[in-house]
């Protein structure tokens, strides 16, 4: 017999999306069901995790590693056009999601981001205007807790300042980065983090200990150390982790969710979740698969849900192509995280011609331990090794941008290639155009080819 659970609210994904909404619905006293496919992780394993990483010198020890193979679900890579992307080890599957490992960067779009195709002729303009969203950016980051200072000219208005002063600004940023910047004209200004600058809510403030993807004081924002125990004490909130939904039904007419099929990951046993409102909740990848996953041959053919047939275009992401060079003097260490960017070309651009994008820098050498660059260097068959890196770059620094891209990738099902439960995964290829090219992603194009 098939095990069936009732809720009225079902969230499927335990990431960060699903998790603060879920700790918003707590208050409406119905039964929240929260599902998601990996585990919930220990501060054991989270303490092994960084231990490691460190024996290991090399900062790519992860979340994923400690859970079962078939929750880590692959993308395809084959594709003959475009770049394909290769995600699998960015997305992390367990209670809190991608979030466990994220940088905590909380950016806010600026009022012009939310009408590119009324000002500038590309994208789509959002549905809501800035002054709608701007409360709720707010209401996040007090949720979250975000370190920051009013101190950013370029941008947006606040109906009010951060949680928390922003981080002082490290050596390499208030001696290197913000005086280079000021040469030319462009002002430097705190980097706004989900990352505590003061004890914060019961939580630690920053201890400088440059092991944030762990960051064993807890200071790093992270949902299942945050939010997920608020969740706990709450018996109309049950989670269920190691549980992968496979697909989603529908009612005869096609317009309401009724049912969530699931199978456990440790048995195979087969779930059915019975709730009146279902919300999807499984990250930018995920999500969409699912619903193409869960087309049916009457109303949703093409997917659910997928009646304008737009699922899987507009796929984007954040291109971040840096470069490393040597300033001429030493760079002194990198805290774990840059304490200063530059939206100088989020407002100084001509966006019609090319994309905007946020800079900021850090000493190139000096991840966790060693970590990201010397492992990039290698892989890119330079001929320095790690120990000339950990000799030869006390000078070098690595200046990055995250930048806009039109969102022209395609997500989609590659029925070729299955996963452990036999459905198709996902291929995403991503397509940069001519606009896409005039801005800072063309400085490592050679990267993406
Ligand atoms: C290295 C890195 C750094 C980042 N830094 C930043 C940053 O500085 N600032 C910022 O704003 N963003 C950052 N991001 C992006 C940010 O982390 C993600 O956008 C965000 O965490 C996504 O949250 P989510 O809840 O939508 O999805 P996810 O976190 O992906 O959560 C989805 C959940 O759904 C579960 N799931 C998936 N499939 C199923 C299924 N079939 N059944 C049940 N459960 C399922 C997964 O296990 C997962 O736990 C970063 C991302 C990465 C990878
Ligand atoms: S430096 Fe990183 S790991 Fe250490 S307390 Fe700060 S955020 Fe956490």
């Amino acid at each position: 017999m098939i095990e069936e659970i009732k809720a009225d609210y079902c969230i499927v994904g335990g990431g960060i999306a699903g998790i603060l909404l879920a700790s918003k619905l707590i208050a409406s006293g119905k039964k929240i069901l929260i599902v998601d496919q990996g585990p919930q992780f220990s501060e054991e394993d989270r303490a092994n995790m960084l231990l490691k990483s460190k024996e290991n010198l090399n900062d790519f020890a992860d979340y994923n590693d400690n859970v079962h193979p078939s929750v880590v679900t692959p993308l395809s890579s084959a594709s003959p056009e475009g770049q394909v992307v290769e995600w699998t080890n960015y997305r992390l599957f367990g209670i809190g999601g991608t979030a466990l490992h994220f940088e905590g960067i909380m950016m806010r779009p600026t009022i012009e981001d939310m009408s590119v195709k009324t000002l500038y002729g590309y994208g789509r303009d959002w549905p809501i205007t800035y002054s709608e969203l701007e409360p709720w950016l707010l209401k996040a980051e007090y949720e979250i807790g975000v370190s920051g200072n009013d101190d950013n000219p370029y941008a947006s208005s606040r109906s009010k300042s951060f949680p928390m002063p922003g981080h002082a600004f490290s050596y390499f940023d208030s001696e290197i980065f913000a005086p280079a910047l000021k040469k030319i004209g462009i002002t430097g200004h705190s980097c706004p983090r989900a990352i505590n600058s003061i004890p914060y809510k019961g939580r630690s403030g920053c201890l400088a200990c440059r092991a944030c993807k762990f960051c064993p004081s807890g200071a790093r924002y992270s949902p299942d150390r945050v939010h997920v125990p608020i969740l706990e004490k709450h018996d109309n909130v049950t989670i269920l982790d190691n549980l992968s939904v496979r697909k989603l039904e529908t009612n005869s007419k096609g317009d309401k969710i009724i049912a969530a099929h699931a199978t456990r990951i440790q048995d195979e046993s087969p779930v059915t979740i019975l709730a009146q409102n279902f919300i999807v909740a499984m990250g930018g990848v995920e999500t969409p698969r699912l619903l193409m996953l869960s087309a049916n041959n009457g109303v949703h053919n093409a997917g659910l849900g997928n009646i304008g047939g737009q699922l899987g275009l507009g796929f984007s992401d954040h291109p971040t192509p840096y470069i490393t060079f040597d300033v001429g003097q030493s760079v002194g260490s990198r805290l774990g995280f840059e304490t200063m960017i530059s939206d100088h070309f989020r407002t100084q651009s001509n966006r019609a011609e090319q994309p905007t994008f946020s800079m900021f820098a850090s000493p190139a050498m000096d991840w966790f331990p060693v970590g990201n660059e010397a492992t990039q260097w290698t892989t890119q068959n330079n001929v320095l090794s790690l120990e000339n890196i950990h000799k030869g770059i006390p000078q070098m620094a690595t200046l990055s941008a995250f930048t806009e891209i039109e969102g022209k990738g395609i997500l989609e099902l590659d029925k070729s290639k299955l996963d452990d439960f036999g459905s198709p995964v996902t291929k995403i290829t991503m397509r940069l155009t001519d606009w896409d090219r005039r801005g800072p992603a063309s400085w490592l194009s050679w990267r993406l080819k």
